[in-house]
């Protein structure tokens, strides 16, 4: 077979109508590929007649020139054309092999979640534990000494009432749930006394369950949350503790968060205040604020200067040393931080409740 000439038009048409031809016929991408390889790579008649063009007589270039570039102008829009076309209908047709059929039967079980008190306790302790505090646990089953005695209460304080609080029988026992979780502060700072001796001070947080005769309804649960902390060392005052609460608040309610302390009475402090936080929802600027009800304040827990006999209760000197405590329930913490209006939704174990809080890890 001699050599296409670029001068030869009928050649040239009948390149390039089977060019067209071959790129019709491909049925697929990979087809056509082979089909544009084999019509216009470089060992293709049309390419090769192209390359004669520089070898011509000066009078007959332009005629080849122009021959060549109808050539390769008529081939190129079939290809472009056809390429087209199969990409459309390789991409409708991975459509439908794609296709996903919603009607096929799926796995039915629901992905759990954990329970925000767990998450919140977990995200309290985790402050503390950041600037160098410990996290101390007690039995939830306690010795009426180290919940009453040990704390200050007087042996006919009506919190030791059988109407507060669940006693273990026989009353002989001694026992009881306890009913706070200021136990754990004096299990911890009989521990830790060696610290003090260390010159290191003792700073735990206490979180865990607690237990009280209430009835279960919207706003009270017989079995519920604390977290407390005590710091112990030597010139302890309320200006460490309000600074404490303050970046407690911060890290939970944002760094506008602010709380305020009003005198009240504890048997295991002295001073003892109530803590409110500044509503971090109106700032104290909406009467009609669901969250603090329009006072502008939240009330979130109790602290105070630990009572000297809750240091003695626990061997340590309180002349020499000084400490602080603060509890608040991590339900109502909850409550009012994300807008729960009923405790039972906590204690139902219902997972649609969890799950709103996002799997916080
Ligand atoms: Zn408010």
């Amino acid at each position: 077979m001699t050599d296409l000439s670029p001068l030869d038009a009928a050649g040239v048409d009948a390149a390039v109508e089977a060019a067209l031809a071959a790129f019709a016929a491909a049925s697929t991408l990979d087809e056509l590929k082979e089909a544009r390889l084999a019509h216009t790579g470089d060992k293709a008649p049309l390419t090769l007649a192209n390359r004669q063009i520089g070898g011509l007589e000066p009078s007959d270039k332009a005629a080849a020139g122009k021959a060549m570039g109808g050539a390769r102008a008529a081939m190129g829009r079939a290809l472009a054309a056809r390429t087209a076309e199969l990409e459309a209908e390789r991409d409708a047709r991975v459509l439908v092999e794609e296709a996903v059929d919603v009607t096929l039967p799926t796995s039915r079980q629901q992905p759990g979640a954990r329970h925000p008190i767990e998450t919140m306790q977990e995200r309290m302790c985790d402050l503390f534990v950041s600037m160098g505090w410990e996290v101390a646990e007690g039995p939830e089953m306690e010795a009426e000494w180290f919940n009453f005695d040990a704390l200050n209460f007087d042996p006919d304080h009506p919190a030791r009432e059988m109407q507060d609080t669940f006693f273990i029988d026989p009353p002989s026992s001694g026992l009881l749930l306890r009913t706070h979780t200021s136990p754990v502060q004096v299990r911890a700072a009989l521990e830790r006394r060696d610290s003090l001796d260390e010159g290191r001070g003792i700073y735990v947080v206490c979180p865990g369950k607690t237990f009280r005769t209430d009835e279960l309804d919207a706003t009270h649960t017989p079995v519920f949350h604390q977290i407390e902390g005590l710091a112990i060392d030597k010139g302890l005052t309320m200006a460490h503790l309000k600074g404490t609460l303050d970046h407690f608040a911060r890290a939970l309610f944002g760094p506008d968060a602010i709380t305020r302390l009003r005198p009240a009475f504890f048997p295991f402090t002295e001073p003892s205040a109530e803590m409110d936080l500044r509503c971090f929802v109106c700032g104290g600027d909406d009467a009609a604020c669901r969250t603090c009800r329009g006072t502008g304040w939240i009330e979130w827990g109790g602290c105070g200067m630990t009572h000297p006999n809750v240091l003695r209760a626990a061997g340590i000197d309180p002349e020499k040393y000084t400490a602080f405590a603060f509890g608040m329930g991590i339900e109502r913490t909850l409550m009012f931080r994300h807008n729960v209006t009923d405790m039972r939704d906590m204690v139902e174990g219902d997972v649609r409740f969890s799950q709103q809080f996002g799997m916080e890890i």
